[in-house]
């Protein structure tokens, strides 16, 4: 089911007796979501992803825009009328039903012309409980899961409809690192098998990248960018986008351009040509970095890490926005650490300039 939000917009009263102006907790927000894609709405807190998702499932209204699921405006379409599955972080079971019968319970409440058998919802139950692999538990409690578990049944009772459009808010927080892995691509999977247009929200920049097909790029409401995770790492629109994608982070510095050189303090790091003479923020992604012995951007070596397949060269210099700036480059590379200094050269498509102003992204 292909998805279309227009424009859409929602506005919250402030809450604030100082400041009166509406919070604009998504703006104007315009976005064809293909069918059977898996979108990752992702940026941090407060940054308006719930209220987006809410907006889509119908649990809000929005102060303008509409929204579309293929060719129906479902824009005042009540929730249960939309042909959604939810699953939001807190799993949400109900404590004395049992696994099956939370399964269930969105198919008891089918009314009209959509109601059906008891032998047919326990068909449905059963094949949604095989695909999220919790068939094995259909007549425990909730109680008597792990989280893992319990996150599964949320999803299977989600998929047991069949909804035209799944939406997962945060679905992985309550769960430790190693589960958070294994569910996500448990949700990957079953994304694949069932081909339901997925919206997922997260504020961990690696989970959305990690499966999603395109990720939505928000902050304070607005959407900075759209884009397949790889594109949107190699290609950020802006400082915001650039900082919020990749671990370790980017690193930022100040820099000038001057005569079609960046420098970076006193050191001529790159080329670039067509440039206007202006100071910049550069941002050179960890991979960024070629350790050799005349390289043009000297810093001051603070350790290295060995990490396995690659090394982590820690060092600091004066221009540096982060406190330390880290390389990665490969175990191949002999670090000398007895002069304290090392020297990099830079990989050209790793560098990006954003101006001081707007910090949007300027090309060379
Ligand atoms: P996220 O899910 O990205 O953390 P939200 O969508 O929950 O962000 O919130 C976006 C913004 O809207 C925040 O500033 C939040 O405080 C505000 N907001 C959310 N819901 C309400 C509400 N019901 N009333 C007033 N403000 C709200
Ligand atoms: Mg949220």
């Amino acid at each position: 089911m292909e998805v279309i939000l227009q424009n859409l917009t929602k506005k919250f009263p402030s809450r604030d007796r100082k400041n009166r102006e509406d919070v604009v907790a998504v703006s104007d927000f315009s976005f064809k979501i293909p069918d059977g894609e898996l979108i990752g709405l992702l940026g941090p807190s407060g940054c308006g992803k719930s209220t987006t998702l809410n907006l889509i499932s119908g649990l809000q209204k929005p102060t303008s825009g509409k929204i579309f699921f293929g060719e129906d405006d479902v824009t005042d379409l009540p929730p249960e009328n939309r042909g959604i599955g939810l699953v939001f972080q807190n799993y949400a079971l109900y404590p004395h039903l049992t696994v099956k019968q939370n399964i269930l319970f969105p198919l008891q409440n089918l009314k009209g012309k959509d109601k059906i058998s008891k032998t047919e919802m326990l068909e449905k139950a059963y094949k949604a409980a095989k695909l999220v692999q919790i068939d094995e538990l259909m007549e425990r409690k909730p109680d008597q899961l792990s989280g893992g578990q319990q996150q599964r049944v949320a999803i299977a009772r989600a998929l047991v409809k069949m909804p035209r459009v799944l939406l997962l808010d945060e679905p992985l927080s309550n769960l430790d690192a190693r589960l958070r892995l294994q569910t996500r691509e448990e949700i990957r999977r079953i994304q694949r098998e069932t081909k339901i247009t997925t919206i997922f929200v997260t504020h961990d920049q690696e989970e959305a990248m990690s499966i999603s097909d395109r990720i939505v790029v928000m902050k304070d409401g607005v959407v900075h960018q759209i884009g397949k995770p790889q594109d949107v790492y190699d290609d950020p629109t802006n400082l915001f986008v650039a900082k919020f994608l990749g671990t370790p982070p980017i690193n930022v510095f100040n820099g000038k351009i001057k005569d079609n050189r960046l420098y970076i303090g006193e050191d001529a790091v790159l080329e670039v040509k067509g440039v206007p003479e202006q100071e910049v923020y550069v941002g050179i992604r960890p991979e960024g970095f070629l350790l050799q012995e005349e390289g043009s951007l000297c810093c001051k070596l603070s350790g290295v890490e060995v990490m396995g397949r690659d090394v982590s060269v820690v060092s600091t210099n004066a221009a540096s926005l982060n406190p330390t700036i880290r390389a990665i480059i490969g175990t191949e590379n002999n670090v000398n650490t007895r002069e304290g200094i090392v020297s990099f050269n830079l990989i050209p498509h790793k560098v990006f300039l954003f101006s001081k102003e707007s910090e949007e992204r300027i090309y060379f």
